[in-house]
């Protein structure tokens, strides 16, 4: 059973913004001339998608150009490399014809490593004789799984790893149509207890449509746990509250419990401020009220979220709303890199100022996490010893289960931001080190 709010929490139907409409919002809310070029410049390379609930509860209109909010949903100068930035702005003012532009953005794109740790050509499991499309099986119990019309976002976030596939890469059609495949899949492989549903996010999709991909799976003993990824918490709660399906889409959880299965939402939130709202709060109340837990997860990015202040707060607004703090990840070497990056040292740092803060509930989180091509990667923190300084790492996932949990040391780097960027300690064992291995 779940409960009508009184009102209805800003019902208002969901559409999306493109770069066709930044002229409309820039006027809406008083942008800055140079802040308005700088975005119709950058959504050329970038990809860009916004909307009315982004735009009017979660940025701050008095000083956009500083507000991290702002920064998250609107590509801006400084996101791409100094010279590509001039090369296109003088190629869009010289009046260049469209497949000069394009040609140039092409070129672009493709030095912002589009296809961090080969994530859609690796691990795509061979069932049966050929590759199930959609599917990614890494780590031993949870399989990845793609529907295709999962493949967008209410809004998409400037450092977004999988940027690529909003501005048209082809990896796309790589997706999976229904869950028949998945289905026979699972029934041969019962190790798989996890299916986690991301893209995109499943969220954008209808509830007859994410029924359909969801519902097959009730019946296989093996599976335990459908984990949903979704940044739609943070930037359409309405999906949980007003939609015209939200409630079928509450019951449609609720059935996956009377089956006995397990819903855990991983929610994506990245600043605090993505929690103040009361249309969110609501969300969050009915998603529990269903059975379903809500397990919350984001990147440390700079000039967003790179301040103990902002960690500690969001985790307890986390807490405070029944959710449960998950992984803080380190931003992956893709598109605006340069620009969000955080050193290790730095990260592990505000890692563990906001964690001193926390109550012992909300220090369910690990991190940072670096989600790399071996496994993922936990910085624990950072050793002063006779042989000098190190960071202490340890796997929390490995494709190799033998490898899961082991810790090892890197010599201390103030710069370094990913593993790549790292020298493994002279006593790290072979094992380990040659896992890896690039
Ligand atoms: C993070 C991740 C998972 C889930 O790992 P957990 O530690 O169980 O949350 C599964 N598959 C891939 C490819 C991942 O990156």
């Amino acid at each position: 059973m779940t409960l009508m709010v009184d009102q209805p929490v800003a019902g208002t139907r969901f559409r999306a913004f493109g770069p066709r409409q930044i002229d409309d919002i820039a006027r809406r809310y008083g942008l800055d001339p140079d802040l308005r070029a700088g975005i119709a410049l950058l959504a050329h390379v970038l990809p860009f998608r916004v909307n009315e609930y982004v735009l009017n509860e979660l940025i701050d209109w008095s000083r956009p150009e500083e507000d991290p909010m702002f920064r998250l949903v609107f590509p801006q100068r400084g996101m791409l490399p100094e010279r590509d930035e001039r090369a296109l702005e003088a190629l869009v003012r010289s009046g260049a014809p469209s497949s000069g532009i394009r040609a140039e953005v092409a070129r672009i794109r493709a030095g912002l490593n589009p296809h961090p740790s080969g994530q859609r050509e690796y691990n795509v499991p061979v069932h049966d004789g050929e590759k199930v499309p959609g599917l990614q099986h890494k780590y031993r119990e949870t399989v990845l799984y793609f529907p295709t019309q999962g493949q967008s976002c209410h809004s998409f976030c400037t450092y977004c790893f999988r940027w690529a596939q909003f501005v048209g890469d082809p990896s796309l059609r790589f997706a999976a149509p229904n869950p028949d495949r998945l289905g026979r899949y699972l029934r041969d492989h019962p190790v798989v207890s996890d299916v986690l549903v991301t893209g995109g996010d499943p969220m954008v999709m209808s509830t007859e449509r994410l029924r359909g991909h969801l519902e097959p799976l009730l019946g296989i003993p093996s599976v335990n746990t459908l984990r949903i990824g979704t940044k739609s918490l943070a930037y359409w709660p309405q999906r949980f509250v007003s939609d015209a399906d939200s409630e079928a889409l509450l019951r449609l959880f609720e059935q996956v419990a009377a089956a006995g299965k397990q819903v855990a939402v991983m929610a994506h939130f990245t600043h605090p401020r993505e929690l103040r709202s009361t249309v969110v709060t609501e969300a969050l109340r009915r998603i529990r009220s269903t059975g379903a837990v809500v397990y919350c997860q984001a990147p440390m990015v700079a000039h967003v979220n790179d301040d103990a202040d902002t960690w500690a707060q969001m985790w307890k607004a986390e807490l405070a709303a029944g959710a449960v703090p998950y992984y803080m990840f380190v931003e992956r070497d893709t598109g605006p890199y340069d620009y969000f990056k955080v050193p290790l040292a730095r990260a592990v740092e505000i890692f563990h100022t906001a964690y001193r803060t926390l109550p012992g509930l909300a220090r369910t989180v690990r991190g940072p996490v670096m989600s790399t091509t071996p496994g993922k990667v936990v910085v624990d923190g950072v050793e002063n010893h006779s042989g000098g300084r190190s960071f202490h790492l340890r796997m929390a996932q490995a494709r190799n289960p033998a490898l899961v949990g082991r810790p090892f040391r890197a010599h201390y780097d103030t710069t370094a931001a990913w593993l790549s960027d790292l020298r493994l300690a002279e006593d790290v064992p072979q094992d380990i080190r040659e896992a890896l291995r690039p």
